[in-house]
């Protein structure tokens, strides 16, 4: 099948990076969100990105204009009649992906290719809520999408070899390098091996160990990671990174990937990273 229209579902960090990546290259794509502040929001953010790249000279001034132009901005998920393909990006909460896919269940054409961008929930359990399960995959992106080489595909445990297949190649035209997730598990490959770590760089601080800034300094000069863990926290929000410990507590019944008791705390008080401008460093909010 050839991929002409995507849909993106959730205009927020990652449905706009994700709908921008995909106008970049050269897709006609229709963006959701509940209202359309979020939508506009996330195109602002486009045309800034791009602003900055016709500045570096790495793009032209008509490819930034041409690539808005191949936005549809919508509140409406009935503008999603016409899409191949979707791809799912609102709150990592089971119960409102399956609500979103079964509503578009009615409303795409049978042969619609379904994918979630969930960072760590079973990929068949949506797919088979959305009464599409052959035409459904995993498609995670990583944050940010514009920047981020990679896209991890999930197979459900009843996605097609087609569905596999177009799922690649498109990652594939977005510039992106793919790796298969061969079976549906929690965190897939990068989010199962990042959260042991993440939780214990919380664990280090929680117990004095170290400060913020000395254990980042270790992972980074020790390791060579672009980023230390609490950086990374904040870029992420621990919003979604205590949903996902969370998550694989329950799933793999092992309460070590629970959320350290600071980070809990840093929750309800409302520190949750740089969307707020209070993280583990301090940010001007934008
Ligand atoms: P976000 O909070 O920035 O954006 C989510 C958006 O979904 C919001 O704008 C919200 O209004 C919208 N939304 C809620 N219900 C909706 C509905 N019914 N229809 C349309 N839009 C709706 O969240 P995010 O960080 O972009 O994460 C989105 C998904 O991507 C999650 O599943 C998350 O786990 C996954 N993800 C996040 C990251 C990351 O680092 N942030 C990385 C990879 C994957």
């Amino acid at each position: 099948m050839t991929v002409k229209t995507i849909g993106v579902v959730g205009a927020g960090a990652m449905g706009g990076g994700i709908a921008h990546v995909a106008a970049m290259a050269g897709y006609n794509v229709v963006l959701r969100d509940i209202d359309m502040k979020f939508v506009d929001k996330a195109v602002a953010n486009m045309d800034k990105f791009m602003a900055r790249s016709v500045e570096k000279g790495k793009m032209t001034e008509e490819a930034r204009k041409e690539t808005l132009t191949r936005i549809t901005k919508t509140t409406t998920l009935d503008d999603f009649k016409n899409v191949d393909f979707v791809i799912e990006a609102v709150l990592e909460k089971m119960e409102l992906k399956k609500e979103v896919f079964q509503a578009l269940n009615n409303i795409c054409g049978p042969d619609t290719i379904f994918a979630t961008n969930t960072s760590s929930m079973s990929v068949t359990e949506i797919a088979v809520a959305s009464g599409r399960p052959d035409r459904m995959c995993g498609m995670h992106f990583f944050n940010p999408a514009q920047l981020m080489k990679l896209v991890e595909v999930i197979h459900g445990a009843h996605s097609s070899e087609e569905t596999i297949k177009v799922t690649t190649e498109l990652a594939r035209s977005f510039g992106k390098t793919t790796v298969q997730v061969k079976k549906d598990s929690p965190g897939f490959i990068v989010n199962r091996l990042l959260f042991p770590y993440m939780i214990e760089a919380a664990r280090l601080l929680q117990e004095g160990v170290a400060s913020v800034e000395d254990i980042d300094t270790a992972i980074k000069l020790g390791l060579n990671y672009p980023m230390g863990p609490f950086e990374q926290y904040d870029m992420g929000g621990i919003e979604l990174a205590t949903s996902i410990m969370e998550y694989f507590a329950k799933e793999f019944d092992n309460s070590n990937y629970a959320p350290p008791m600071i980070l809990k705390q840093r929750l309800r008080a409302g520190l949750i990273g740089r969307k707020t401008g209070e993280g583990f460093y301090k940010y001007d909010k934008k």
